[in-house]
């Protein structure tokens, strides 16, 4: 609604800290799960842009005391565009900085303030003997009283603001750990934990248009053999279960030069850096003979009752495109379907 450029114009990195600081401690209050939609409303909320936007959330937290998911995604459909969705981007790097700066911040303010609680504490101790020592003399003791009483408030005052600073750091070290899962749950895959289509589409992106090492790049397409009649035989749950034991061994074989994603359905692909074709081959050779041993048990007996297969589509990367390495390995797994299954195929046109 016109005003995402208005916002972004206003988006200097001080006004971002400043509304971060409003908008991060109201999203854990009122208990908003942090993604980059109900951040971007509620950035907004504390900027003040749209006044309707306010008056609407002020209603449903009056009357929920919070907002529930599907009021957010209408009112991010009324108020916000997709544009808004950027200033999560580009501050959830700067929210991951202030926080842990904060956090050592705190760290150090917690552990001073613990120290001066102990003097206080020994310095009460002292009078408490001093006092008890003279007795006779009434002003000296009134006056060890009055001390006793004034560093007694001070030690429940630095006590209380421990206490909230410590409040304080739980929360932060909480929407931490939820900014965290939220940046997590971007790009996993819920079924089986590897990577989703998305993180493999910014990935092979990447690694394409950088790629200049020594070693070469290859994408391997991994596809379970006849998955179909899996679930047609026992059922969707134990299809569920074949391709989690499944992305469980490409996972086992992940490493940094070696990255495992669900592309889709029952197909896999990992992206890999080798010195050369053999150690590709290899690889994926190692992955299937481990697939290859891979079952459906029955659940009482614990009888095998069918192997596990999976076919192997390699393609190198020459310098072209993504699409076309991606088409390639394709081509290579199509071969490996067609010649039989339970192989792995290279693609054909490079040396
Ligand atoms: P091929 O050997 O040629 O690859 O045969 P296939 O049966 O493995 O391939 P096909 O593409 O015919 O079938 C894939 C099936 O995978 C169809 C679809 O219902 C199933 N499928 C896709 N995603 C899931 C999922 O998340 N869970 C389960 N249980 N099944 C899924
Ligand atoms: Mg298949
Ligand atoms: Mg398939």
């Amino acid at each position: 609604m016109g005003n995402s450029v208005d916002i972004r114009l206003k988006n200097t990195m001080t006004h971002s800290a400043e509304c971060l600081r409003k908008a991060v401690p109201l999203m854990v209050k009122y208990n908003i799960a942090v993604t980059p939609a109900n951040y971007a409303l509620w950035y907004s909320y504390v900027s003040g842009n749209h006044p309707n936007l306010n008056a609407k959330l002020d209603a449903a937290l009056q009357t929920y005391g919070t907002c529930p998911p599907a009021l957010s995604r209408d009112l991010f459909e009324e108020f916000l565009s997709d544009k808004d969705l950027d200033l999560f981007d580009s501050v959830a790097e700067n929210i991951s900085n202030l926080v842990e700066q904060v956090q050592s911040d705190m760290g150090q303010t917690l552990s001073t303030t613990s120290d001066f609680s102990q003097v206080l504490d020994s310095c009460n101790q002292d009078l408490d003997r001093y006092s008890k020592q003279q007795s006779h003399d009434i002003d000296v003791l009134d006056l060890v009283n009055k001390l006793a009483e004034e560093s007694k408030l001070m030690q429940q005052t630095a006590e209380r603001f421990q206490n909230k600073l410590s409040t304080a750091y739980h929360e932060i070290s909480r929407l931490r750990e939820e900014l965290k899962q939220s940046q997590q749950a971007a790009t996993k895959d819920a079924l089986t934990g590897l990577n989703n289509r998305g993180a493999f589409d910014e990935d092979i992106e990447l690694l394409c248009s950088s790629h200049h090492s020594a070693l070469k790049l290859f994408l391997t397409f991994v596809d379970i053999d006849h998955f179909k009649q899996f679930n047609d035989d026992f059922g969707h749950q134990k299809g569920d279960q074949v391709l989690q034991v499944v992305a469980k061994r490409l996972l086992k074989n992940a490493d940094q030069l070696n990255t495992a994603y669900r592309y889709g359905g029952e197909e896999f692909c990992i992206l890999s850096q080798f010195k050369d074709v053999e150690t590709a081959v290899n690889y994926a050779e190692k992955i299937r003979a481990e697939i290859e041993r891979l079952a459906v048990k029955d659940g009482k007996s614990g009888q095998s009752l069918r192997n596990i297969t999976a076919s192997f589509g390699i393609a190198q990367y020459v310098g072209s495109s993504c699409t076309e390495l991606v088409e390639n390995a394709d081509k290579a797994l199509y071969e490996a379907k067609e010649s039989g299954r339970n192989r792995v195929v290279v693609y054909k046109s490079f040396g």
